[in-house]
Formats: structure tokens, sequence, C-alpha cells
């Protein structure tokens, strides 16, 4: 299936099983705003327990925060975003259309290195097993031409960027003839910073009131709490402080559903160490965080580092772990490493010492920080997206049926244990509530006795329920039930007292946390 088809069939799949409303529906919507639905937001909270428990369960030296969204307005200008929190914008004159300039260049080098990768596939069917990729890269012409243009346009661009030189990136545009995809016209206008951040306005007379922002980022309200957290818990260095919560960005381009919304969920982790081993801990965490998305199962190969073409004003080093998205690899998360600069741009904003005084050396210094900053919704997004799965099946008869089937991780399905009695009599429904009674004080149940069971099992199988049982006459007799499994499809089956066992053991969130 085409790519596109695949993730319009998601969107429309969200909608119809109460994952992803968009915001304000019954009102036409609000752009790049989106509602989780009842199943959504069981997928969303077990995302987020995965993240929290991985870091602060697990990790004696990392705990949480909850600080709140608004947030004294001269934290933002010490951050640097009320300056320089801004994407470059570009109009196309016919369309009407907005664009981030940097991401239209981005997609442009896409191209290219889709271009290559096509070559690289067409001749690894020709050659078979006898191909050599490095080889072949090095010496095939039309491979080497797509490089060195796709060489020359990535360092005029990391150039331009470097020196925020908005006139260049236009020039970028225009010589590499990118037309706006709505009208297809080269016809641009120049290229301006626009500041993301939303404001509004505290206080209940104009006099008195005050500018405010929305937080664009969760980590400044860890910044200014980081001595509270070290002298209340008695934190020695290196510890971490990890917080979810929410932030929002004026998005220029809001498009791709949840991946990049004007409202979203960020989960933030800032680790605080000794100034000098920052980029030895940028490592230890980059390896971290990448295995915290590998353990999901869904292919080592979905999953890149992409380092920073340009560092961001605070950071000596950053990369970003990608997704292979249906619409392409994108980023997940970013791990920098951002210096001392928020410590010590607060410290001389506020006028407060934030050193940390070292018991060991008996010095104070100002820490370096390393943080791990993912999207809840664009983790959401990579889920389902590596979930959803269309499947032909062949019946006994030999012709065949399709399901539509999310294959999420059992712990972190919405829904861990469906349970349908055969038929609606016979006390069939109330020996099925029985257990679901027994059940439901341990994970997500849900009962169903509407239609047949193959039609229940289809439902369930699109909201990823990992586990269905079914109860039968001969549960009446042996108190034994059917188990059915989403993915195999397989039935089992096992005695009511075993059930809780069998599952738990299944569902448990310790189960990917071991392996972390
Ligand atoms: P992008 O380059 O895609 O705009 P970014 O580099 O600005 O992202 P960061 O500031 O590093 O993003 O934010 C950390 C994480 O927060 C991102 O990796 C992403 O998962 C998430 N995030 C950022 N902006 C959005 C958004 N508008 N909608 C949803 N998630 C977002």
């Amino acid at each position: 299936m085409a790519q596109e088809d695949l993730f319009k069939k998601l969107v429309a799949h969200c909608k119809e099983y109460g994952f992803v409303f968009q915001s304000s529906e019954i009102y036409d919507g609000l752009a790049a705003v989106y509602d989780y639905g009842q199943y959504g937001v069981e997928l969303k909270n077990n995302i987020k327990k995965y993240w929290w428990d991985s870091l602060v369960l697990l990790h004696e030296n990392v705990v949480g925060l909850d600080s709140a969204i608004f947030m004294h307005p001269t934290i933002w200008k010490a951050s640097g975003h009320v300056d320089a929190f801004n994407d470059p914008l570009i109009d196309n004159k016919d369309s009407k259309k907005r664009y981030r300039a940097d991401v239209l260049i981005e997609e442009q080098m896409a191209k290219y290195e889709g271009k290559i990768n096509k070559e690289v596939e067409k001749a690894r069917k020709r050659f078979g097993d006898t191909f050599d990729e490095d080889q072949f890269r090095a010496t095939n012409p039309r491979v080497l031409a797509n490089q060195e243009k796709l060489d020359a346009l990535h360092g005029r661009f990391v150039k331009a960027l470097n020196d925020s030189d908005l006139d260049e990136l236009r020039q970028i545009i225009v010589d590499q003839e990118i037309a706006c995809p709505v009208s297809g016209s080269r016809n641009w206008t120049n290229v301006r910073q626009f500041n993301l951040m939303f404001s509004t306005d505290m206080g209940s007379t104009s006099e008195s009131s005050n500018k405010i922002y929305l937080r664009p980022e969760t980590a400044q309200g860890i910044f200014v709490n980081y001595l509270n957290v070290q002298k209340s818990g008695r934190m020695k260095i290196p510890f971490g402080i990890a917080q979810i919560g929410k932030a929002f960005r004026n998005e220029i381009v809001a498009r791709q559903f949840i991946f990049r919304m004007r409202e979203f969920e960020q989960m933030e982790m800032q680790f605080f160490v000794p100034p000098g081993t920052e980029l030895e801990w940028f490592e230890h965490w980059k390896q971290h965080r990448m295995k915290w998305h590998r353990t999901l199962g869904f292919g080592d190969d979905m999953y890149r580092f992409h380092d920073h073409d340009k560092l961001a004003h605070y950071a000596n080093a950053a990369t970003d772990i990608e997704f292979k998205f249906p619409f392409g690899f994108k980023e997940v998360e970013g791990i920098h490493s951002r210096t001392d600069f928020d410590l010590e741009s607060h410290q001389e904003y506020s006028g407060k010492k934030l050193q940390y005084f070292d018991p060991e050396t008996n010095k104070n210094y100002v820490p370096y920080v390393v943080e791990t900053s993912i999207g809840v919704d664009r983790m959401f997004l990579q889920i389902i997206s590596a979930a959803y799965t269309e499947e032909t099946l062949k019946k006994e008869d030999g012709s065949t049926d399709s399901r539509v089937v999310m294959k999420l991780p059992s712990a972190l399905a919405p829904v861990k244990l469906a349970v349908f009695p055969l038929t609606k009599k016979d006390g069939l429904p109330e020996k099925a509530r029985t257990i679901l009674n027994e059940m439901k004080f341990e994970f997500n149940c849900q009962y169903e006795e509407k239609d047949s069971i193959g039609k229940r099992y289809r439902r369930q199988d699109a909201i990823g329920t990992p586990y269905c049982i079914t109860v039968d006459h001969q549960t009446l007799e042996d108190d034994t039930v059917t188990i059915r499994y989403r993915d195999t499809m397989e039935q089992e089956r096992v005695n009511i007292t075993s059930l809780l066992q069998i599952i738990k053991e299944k569902v448990n969130m310790s189960n990917l946390l071991r392996q972390l």
C-alpha cells in the first residue's frame, strides 16, 4: 500500500475507533489541535507511564516534577525564547500558503536521498546476494551525481542556518526550483522570522496586567526548580528531574495530523552533571533513549540518529532520534547537551545564585545539563503507525477475509482483555461478568455481548486488545474459558483460576522495563 494511503487510513481509523478526534470538530475544527478519545487517552497514559517508570522508577537519581504552565515572563527572556525561538517562514504569493523555509529545503534534500535509495534498491534486486552496497554507492554515476547535489545543498543550507541568512535561504529555494505543492508556482515572498510563542495577559486590570507566555517547552520549569529539588531531596550531582506536561507553539505549518500540533505534550528530563562530563552523559542518554524506543519491538531499522545541522543557541551537542513514519524518517525525540546556558542565564536575570555545592570537592559550580525531550503525541503517532496492520485471512472454505489489527505492545494497549459470553442467555453473561469483576482491579477490561464472536474479535483487533476470552457452556461445567491471542488468532482453553496470572504476566509494564 502506498504510504500516503496508509497514513490517510490511519487517521480515519483513529477517528472511527475513538483514538483521536479533531478539536472543536462541530465548529469545523481548530487547526493543529486534537483531542484524544476513549482509547487514545488510555494509550497515551500508558506511553507516559512507560517513559516515567523507565526514568523515575529505574533510576535512584532521577525524580519527578510537575511545574506550572504559566511562569514569570522574564524566564523566557533569560532562556532566549523571546529573542530567538523563531522559525523562518515563506509565503507562496499565488496559493497564499505559508511554509517553513527550512522544511522546504529539508524536503528537497530528502528527494535527493530518495533518488539515491531507489537506485540502491533497484541494484539490490538486480544483483541479489552478490550485491555490495558500499561499492555501488561509491561508483554508480547516477548515485554519485545525486550525492554531489545533496552534499552541495546540505553545505549551503547549514551555512545559511548558522549565519541566520534569510536571503540565502530564499535563494536556495529559488535555485533549487522548489515549487509550492498547492499552486505549483515558484512565486515566493521574502523569508521572515516568526516567533512561535503564544502569549496572553495575566492580571485583572489593564494597568496591572502582565504579558505572559504559554510555555513552549517544559524544560524551563525544571531549571528554575532545580535547586529546590536538589536541596529538598538532598540530591547529589549527577541527578535528573523528569517532567511530563503541556507545551504550546504557534507552528507556522501544522500538517501531518498529531505530528505537529499547536498544543502538545512533552516528556522531558534534565540531567545535571559536573562541567566537563556532559559529553559522556550525552552519549549515555543517547544510547539509553534509543534502547527505550527499540524495546517496543517495532524493528531496529525503524529508528536512526540524526545529528543537528545547526546547534541551538544553548547546545554543544545535539541529536534527534528519528522514526520511519509513513511520510519518512522524522524526529520523535531530541537529546541535547545544553551546557550551563540556562542556569547561568537564570542566575544573571534573577540575581539569585544557582550554584551547586559539591560536598566531595568542597567546590561550588553551576552544573551542566543533558536533556532528553520527547513529544508524547509524536510517540503516540509512532506507535500507532507501526502497529496499524491490514491482514488478509484465508478461511477454512478457501475464501478470504480481511482484518485491521493494531499490533500494539501488550503493556501499552488501551484495553488488555475483552470478555465475551458466547450467547446472551443460559447464565453465560452472568458468568462472564463475574470473571470481569475479578479482572477489572488489575487492568482495563471490556465486556461485549452484542454480535457474533467473530465481529467482536474484529472490533477488539481494531483497538489492539491483546486478549479476548469467551465464556461458553463448557465454562459452566468445568470453569474453563477460551483465550484468543490477537496477533496469532490462536485459541487455547484455560482454567479461570489461571487467567489472571497468564494475562498479568503478559501485559505487565515491567516486561518492557526489565529489558532496558
Ligand atoms: P521540529 O524540528 O519538528 O519542529 P523541534 O526540534 O523544535 O521539532 P524540540 O524543541 O526538540 O523539537 O522538542 C522536543 C520534542 O517535542 C520533539 O522531538 C517532538 O517530539 C516534540 N514536539 C516539538 N514540537 C512539537 C509539535 N509542534 N507538536 C508535537 N510535538 C512536538
